[in-house]
């Protein structure tokens, strides 16, 4: 079975959603996602306000709270019948989010074993197949194959696979899905496939 690791913020959690809301409310901004096309958050905002953003990370509650990305659940259970999945999150470049990023895993993708969970700083140490990851950074030292998340930041990057969402990887999303495991899918069946109603409205 092939292995796959996959990213945690900005993949599985929108820590971006969380920072920028939070930064927004204290100066009373209104940075948008649209501001952000091709600029991490740290990009736009003035240096002298750097120690603010740092400390939102560090926050007790900051990991707590991350909003999870859509379908992200459904879309990692399908993967799990087709790959060895893991998480594979830099949490080296914020010590203090270990035990709140296990608790949201925990909370949020409860079928995803302590065992496939990787703390780790430089991501080229990851043995896998594939990495979905937002940040090109990892993906230029990871040794299979990279697949770019989405995120504001890296919009204009190439050079990658590109999924923009979960339904995207799903959907292929440079992934081998040709031998995807197909889940059973139980129909609704239409009113008139009923024998008798299908007698009734002939
Ligand atoms: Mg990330």
């Amino acid at each position: 079975m092939k292995r796959i690791c996959v990213d945690m913020d900005e993949v599985m959690a929108d820590a971006l959603g969380e920072h920028l809301l939070r930064y927004n409310q204290h100066f009373g901004e209104q940075v948008t996602l649209e501001d952000l096309q091709g600029k991490w958050l740290w990009e736009v905002v003035s240096v002298d306000r750097h120690e603010v953003l740092e400390a939102y990370l560090r926050s007790e509650d900051f990991f707590d709270v991350l909003a999870v990305m859509p379908e992200s659940q459904r879309v990692l259970r399908r993967l799990q019948m087709n790959y060895e999945v893991f998480i594979a999150t830099a949490a080296m470049e914020v010590p203090t989010s270990f035990q709140a990023k296990y608790r949201w895993l925990a909370k949020h993708f409860p079928f995803i074993p302590a065992s496939h969970i990787v703390y780790c700083g430089d991501k080229s140490i990851l043995r896998a197949d594939y990495l979905i990851d937002d940040n090109p950074r990892q993906l230029r030292r990871f040794k299979g194959e990279g697949i770019l998340y989405s995120s504001p930041h890296n919009m204009g990057v190439t050079g990658y696979k590109r999924v923009n969402d979960w339904l995207d990887v799903e959907q292929g999303g440079g992934l081998d899905t040709q031998r995807w495991v197909r889940p059973p899918v139980l129909r609704k069946r239409a009113r008139w496939s009923h024998p008798g109603l299908r007698q009734r409205t002939a």
